[in-house]
């Protein structure tokens, strides 16, 4: 079931999945690959070490939203929008309850 088809949008932008304990993700080799060939291998230098803590790609507000999202890691793209990791993440912060979002950082 999705968030959508509870009542919920299925994305709300509330990067709780950019951030810990979900945290920054591990990339690919494939990942590290095409960063190559885009010209653009800082991105794995920056993941380094990063992982399980907040994601240095999350930028906030209005919402939160990732700023290499064109090449963002193959982990990331996989992620279920309005899945059941994504619900749980938010069951967790409460994000059910508009009351709450502020309190987890949304401010749109
Ligand atoms: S946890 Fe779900 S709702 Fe929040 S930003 Fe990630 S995909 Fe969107
Ligand atoms: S790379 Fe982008 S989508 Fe992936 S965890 Fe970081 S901010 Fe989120």
């Amino acid at each position: 079931m999705t968030a959508m088809s509870e009542g919920l949008p299925d994305c709300m932008s509330c990067g709780l999945c950019c951030r810990k304990p979900a945290g920054a993700p591990e990339p690919y080799p494939e990942d590290i690959e095409r960063w190559a060939a885009e010209g653009a291998s800082a991105i794995a230098g920056r993941l380094a070490g990063r992982h399980g803590n907040d994601c240095p790609f999350l930028v906030a507000g209005p919402g939160f939203r990732c700023s290499i999202y064109p090449t963002r890691p193959l982990v990331c793209r996989h992620f279920a929008v309005g899945g059941s990791a994504c619900l749980e993440l938010r069951r967790q912060a409460g994000e059910e309850h508009p009351s709450n979002l502020r309190k987890i950082g949304f401010h749109r």
